[in-house]
């Protein structure tokens, strides 16, 4: 029973709490067309299931995981059939091409929409925020695989193995939570000798999000690696709206060309004042991106900030192909600044938060590394959209303050004690009920 001082938590919608979501990924891996010929033992959905649920519970490495084989949790909350040893998980999904990965993600994504859960993540005109932005989370002198990008050194000749991923998540500037879709693997390509690279992964990532997603509008924002006319091409034949970082030194002739424009008067400028801080927005349209592309004409968008001394201490610059006007220009410059979250709330929180985001599982021979990465990203998903959707988890959250201390938590009940459900051991958790479970059966295997 709970206690009448306990906080009362308004109902979970339906289909987003965590048990709905793990049966949702556990289905969808159930859909997965094994690739491995002979008849296996353990299936694939069970072995997927398995590093699933140690990205969720943010165990800190494969061997931590491996001493929750006879935990009957494993079972009940993540439905688990046969939990693979370590050294089998790392054999079942070492040969998985990791885009076998990309429907789970659709399947949480779809859910998301189906729940209105996305709603709110409109931006402007039905289109919402899509940030891309890469970030590497493997590199070593010695353990390698097949899909590892290789640098080397030009003195010592010294040979660097890392892996990249390109991350893409809708994000809103009101809104903490990102939704990330399925990333990119940065990685060489089957059959190529040569290193991959961003620009090359953006333009497979965004083909794969068209062809997911066909009537999804998106507004793309990146940074400015991304304000290069091959890749605003590849945006607008895909339909997408963009809203690119473009810096004054990489593009010397559209700011020359911004220059003239503000000459001749063709820059719409707005200012106002928070506090002694003095904001100020201008705008101007049709201009030739670079001097090779004079063809390729965009819009142009800027912030700025000036402290009371005059002094300016910020400063934005976008390119868009969107009209810009008087109303919508600083909902546009928030939009452009929303493009940190990426960074911020989705690369820092797996570094940082416990998700353990770099760390080395295993890295096996051919996709194991990439594998691993995408489970981490989808664990995160459901995460997020926990965080986002489900009462429930946010008091679980708000009661033990940090994201370290319900990770911590939720492993060690999970060790020791038994829960019929995510829902079950989350609510003992938030009215402190530990004490009345039954302890498990003592382990005399
Ligand atoms: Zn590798």
């Amino acid at each position: 029973m709970f206690t009448s001082s306990a906080p009362v938590v308004r109902k979970v919608r339906k289909g987003l709490s965590s048990d709905a979501l793990y049966e949702l990924v556990r289905n969808a891996f159930g859909q997965l067309p094994d690739h491995r010929h002979q008849k296996a033992s353990i299936p694939l959905a069970d072995a997927l299931s398995s590093a699933f649920a140690m990205f969720s519970l943010k165990d800190p490495s494969l061997l931590a995981f491996d001493e929750r084989r006879n935990d009957q949790n494993m079972k009940t909350v993540f439905g688990i059939g046969q939990i693979p040893s370590d050294t089998q998980m790392r054999e079942i999904l070492d040969p998985l091409e990791p885009d076998r990965l990309r429907p789970v993600f659709n399947d949480v994504f779809r859910q998301l929409q189906r729940g209105k859960a996305l709603e709110p993540y409109v931006f402007h005109d039905g289109c919402y925020l899509l940030a891309l932005d890469g970030t590497g989370y493997f590199s070593s002198n010695k353990v390698h695989c097949d899909s590892c990008l290789e640098k080397k050194n030009k003195q010592t000749g010294e040979v660097t193995y890392q892996h990249q991923m390109l991350g893409a998540a809708i994000v809103h500037p009101d809104h903490k939570e990102v939704i990330p879709l399925a990333p990119e693997p940065i990685q060489k390509q089957d059959g190529s000798t040569k290193n991959d690279c961003e620009r090359n992964a953006a333009k497979r990532l965004l083909r794969k999000i068209r062809q997911e997603h066909p009537r999804l509008k998106l507004l793309v924002v990146e940074d400015g690696l991304a304000s290069n006319a091959p890749h605003i091409r590849d945006l607008l034949e895909l339909g997408m709206h963009f809203l690119l970082g473009v810096k004054p030194g990489d593009h010397a002739f559209l700011f020359d060309q911004l220059t003239e424009a503000f000459e001749q008067d063709h820059v719409t400028t707005m200012s106002w004042k928070e506090g002694d801080v003095t904001c100020e927005i201008g705008f101007t349209h049709r201009l030739p991106l670079n001097e090779s592309n004079q063809d390729l004409l965009v819009n142009f968008l800027q912030y700025a900030e000036y402290a009371a001394d005059g002094h300016r201490r910020k400063y934005f610059t976008w390119v868009t192909d969107l009209r810009i006007t008087r109303g919508k220009a600083r909902h546009l410059v928030r939009g452009g600044r929303a493009r940190w979250k990426i960074e911020n709330e989705t690369f820092n929180t797996l570094k940082n938060q416990g998700y353990q985001f770099g760390h080395n599982f295993g890295h096996g021979q051919q996709n194991l590394s990439v594998v691993f990465a995408m489970l981490m990203m989808l664990a995160f998903l459901v995460d997020q959209t926990q965080q986002l959707c489900c009462p429930l988890f946010r008091a679980v959250w708000k009661k033990l303050r940090t994201k370290r201390a319900l990770w911590d938590n939720l492993r060690s009940h999970f060790r020791h004690f038994v829960f019929t459900s995510m829902q079950h051991l989350q609510e003992v958790i938030l009215h402190d009920l530990a004490k009345e479970l039954p302890a498990p059966p003592l382990d005399t295997s």
